[in-house]
């Protein structure tokens, strides 16, 4: 038995998923014509309480677009120091849009209002202008840590205050709100931007959504073609995204579950030293042997996973980890 635990980014789509690919209506989307990538903008707009969308390859292509709108050369941006923004965008933020990057230490991954109000620079012709703030949910490297739309409201209206755009990278939105309880519709109010990914958790095999007001994505539809990531018929895509948004979101609560097992079963192993808080679909131990070493007998065993650290080690549950993979996963743990 193989158990693919490295990322939900290794998902295939399912027979029904791919039904849908197969009959989908599509067109050129570049000029407009694709009904089922139009489709797919509006329904994920109207979820979050957005006015408009935009398809896009990737979420790092989200993310740089509402970067590139939300900022002018020699401005910065505010974000934590473990930001999928920051650290896993190949340096984008300066590349793309010529920005600088403040970041805090926040709560794995988490900050607040608080820590942000003082790293807002004055008006001064030595210091960048601070036109940005970018949120994860859940934050990737904080091992799926989440905010709640209580913990976001301070921060959206400390930006609107001081005349900020907020962006949230919710590439893992839809385990955050699986986590909180949260509705989607109410992050509209609180964000100028949201990426949404239909490739992780959701289970699709291409895509993101970046979702804000419509003058905001007219211009990022702009960029979107500059960064080469206009497409043409992409409905074939939009439609896998169409069918994981109607099928994939309430079983994400399974998928945290498993982690929630895996975390319970590590805690007890006398190989680990610690074991992060799974509150969603990620699992972050530390071990005591370098963690290569432990991953080389895991992989023995069939299962794969990555290291983050020296000696720490990340798995992540998702649609192809089924019940019968995670108590195989347990009964090689307790035995390692
Ligand atoms: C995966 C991920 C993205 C987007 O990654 P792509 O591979 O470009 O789709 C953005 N933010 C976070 C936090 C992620 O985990």
């Amino acid at each position: 038995m193989i158990v693919d635990l490295r990322s939900d980014t290794v998902t295939k789509p399912t027979p029904g998923m791919l039904e849908a690919m197969w009959s989908a209506k599509v067109g050129d989307d570049v000029f407009g014509e694709d009904e089922t990538v139009n489709l797919l903008e509006d329904k994920a707009a109207r979820m979050f309480g957005m006015e408009a969308g935009i398809f896009c390859p990737s979420g790092t292509m989200t993310n740089q677009i509402a970067i590139k709108c939300f900022t002018q050369p020699l401005d910065e941006l505010i974000a934590d120091q473990t930001s999928h923004v920051y650290r896993y965008e190949g340096g984008g933020i300066a590349f793309n849009s010529a920005v600088s990057t403040r970041l805090l230490n926040g709560d794995r991954g988490r900050i607040t209002a608080e820590m942000i109000a003082p790293e807002i620079n004055a008006e001064n012709i030595h210091y960048p202008h601070t036109s940005l703030v970018v949120l994860e949910n859940t934050v990737n490297k904080g091992g799926g840590s989440c905010y709640t739309l209580e913990g976001i409201k301070p921060i959206a209206a400390l930006c609107r205050d001081k005349k900020l755009k907020l962006h949230l990278d919710g590439a893992r939105i839809f385990n955050a709100l699986a986590n909180t309880g949260d509705k989607a519709v109410d992050y509209g109010k609180c964000f100028d931007g949201i990426s949404v990914c239909l490739s992780k958790g959701l289970g699709a095999p291409v895509g993101s959504v970046l979702l804000a007001d419509k003058d905001t994505i007219k211009y990022a539809r702009r960029i979107r073609k500059v960064f080469g990531g206009g497409m043409r018929q992409a409905g074939f895509l939009a439609a896998a995204g169409i069918y994981a948004l109607d099928h994939h979101v309430e079983r994400l609560k399974v998928d945290h579950a498993h982690a929630r097992l895996l975390a319970d079963e590590l805690t007890k192993c006398s190989w680990v030293t610690n074991v992060l808080p799974a509150d969603t679909n990620i699992v972050l131990f530390d071990t005591v042997d370098p963690a290569d070493d432990v991953l080389k007998k895991l992989l023995d065993q069939g299962i794969k996973a990555n290291s983050t650290d020296t000696h720490r080690i990340r798995f992540v549950t998702h649609l192809d980890v089924h019940p019968d993979q995670v108590e195989w996963v347990i009964k090689v743990l307790s035995g390692l």
